[in-house]
C-alpha cells in the first residue's frame, strides 16, 4: 500500500527537503503541500519549489483544503502552526509526524493530548544517528555515574530561533533520566561571571550559532584524569527528511497514540 504524505511549511528548509526525501522513498507519495497563508507561492508546483522538476502538487495556503487527500502529516513548522495543524488533523483522524522543536511546556501539553484522537509521532531529531547516541549516552551516563562531570554542547546554523537545540534538550532529558536527577533541577543554561565552582549534579549546555552548520552535538563525561566524549555531526538535512518520512511510514499503522523515534527504530 502507497502511504499518502502531506508536508506543511513546504517552503521551508525542511520542507523541501522533505518534498525530496518523499520521491526518492519507496511505499510514499506526495498528494499534498501546504505553505504559509497569504504566501505568493500558493497554486505553485510543489515539486518544482523543491529543486525536483514539477511532481504536480499544487501547493496551497490552508491546511483544512486537502485535509482529505493524505494519510500522515510531515510538519516541521513553528509551534504555533504545528499546534493548529495538529487540532485539524486530530479532528480529521489524521495522522502526524511533528518534527518542529521549540515548544514550551503548556504547548507540549497540547500536543500529548491530542493522542486520544489520533496517532502522533514527535522527536526533537529524526536522525537514525542521533537516536543511536541518545541510547549510547544513557549507557555511558549509567556506567560512569556520578563521579563524571556531565556538559552537553551543540552547533547550528545563524537562522536557529530557539535554543538549546531541541536535541540538546533531549540528550539532557536522557542523561537526567539515567542519573536519576532531575533536570529542571540541575541544568545550567550558559554561564556568565562569578558563577562559583561546578556544582557536582549540574547538567550544563552550551550553545553555539553560525554559518551554516546542520547540526553538532557533543555530550563530555568529565573526570580527573579522563574524558569521555559521544559526537554526533549532521552534515545534511536529508538525515532528518529520510528519518520523518520512515515514520510517516511507520505511523500509519497505529489509531492513536503519541510516539517517538525511539518507538519508530525499536530502539526502546
Ligand atoms: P524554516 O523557517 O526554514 O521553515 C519553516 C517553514 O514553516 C517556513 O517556510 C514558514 O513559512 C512555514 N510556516 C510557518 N507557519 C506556517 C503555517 N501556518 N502554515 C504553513 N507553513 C508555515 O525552518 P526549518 O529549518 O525548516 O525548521 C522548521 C522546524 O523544524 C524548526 O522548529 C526546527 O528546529 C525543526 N527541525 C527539527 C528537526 C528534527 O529532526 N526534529 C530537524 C531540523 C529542524
Amino acid at each position: 500500500m502507497t502511504v499518502k504524505l502531506a508536508v506543511t511549511g513546504a517552503a521551508g528548509r525542511m520542507g523541501k527537503m522533505l518534498i525530496e526525501a518523499i520521491a526518492a522513498a519507496e511505499g510514499v507519495t506526495l498528494t499534498a503541500a501546504v505553505v504559509r497563508p497569504g504566501s505568493s507561492l500558493v497554486g505553485a508546483d510543489a515539486g518544482e519549489l523543491a529543486g525536483i522538476g514539477k511532481n504536480g502538487v499544487r501547493l496551497v495556503g490552508d491546511l483544512h483544503e486537502v485535509v482529505e487527500d493524505f494519510d500522515v502529516l510531515i510538519d516541521f513548522t513553528t509551534p504555533k502552526a504545528t499546534l493548529e495543524n495538529v487540532t485539524i488533523c486530530a479532528d480529521a483522524h489524521k495522522k502526524i509526524v511533528v518534527g518542529t522543536t521549540g515548544f514550551d511546556e503548556a504547548q507540549k501539553s497540547t500536543l500529548l493530548a491530542a493522542q486520544d484522537a489520533t496517532a502522533l509521532c514527535f522527536s526533537a531529531n529524526y536522525a537514525t544517528g542521533v537516536n543511536l547516541v541518545f541510547k549510547l549516552l544513557a549507557e555511558a551516563a549509567k556506567t560512569l555515574g556520578d563521579d563524571y562531570d556531565v556538559e552537553v554542547y551543540e552547533a547550528h546554523h545563524r537562522h536557529k530561533v530557539d535554543a538549546p537545540s531541541g536535541t540538546a534538550l533531549r540528550m539532557g532529558e536522557v542523561l537526567a533520566g539515567a542519573l536519576e536527577r532531575d533536570l529542571n533541577q540541575v541544568a545550567v543554561y550558559g554561564r556568565e561571571g562569578q558563577t562559583g565552582a561546578r556544582a557536582r549534579d549540574t547538567i550544563g549546555f552550551a550553545t553555539v550559532r553560525g554559518g551554516d552548520v546542520v547540526g553538532d552535538h557533543t555530550v563530555m563525561f568529565m573526570a580527573e584524569g579522563e574524558r569521555v566524549e559521544i559526537t554526533h555531526k549532521a552534515s545534511s538535512r536529508m538525515a532528518f527528511a529520510r528519518g520523518a518520512v520512515r515514520a510517516a511510514q511507520w505511523l500509519q499503522a497505529k489509531k492513536t497514540g503519541m510516539f517517538d523515534m525511539q518507538d519508530v527504530l525499536g530502539l526502546r
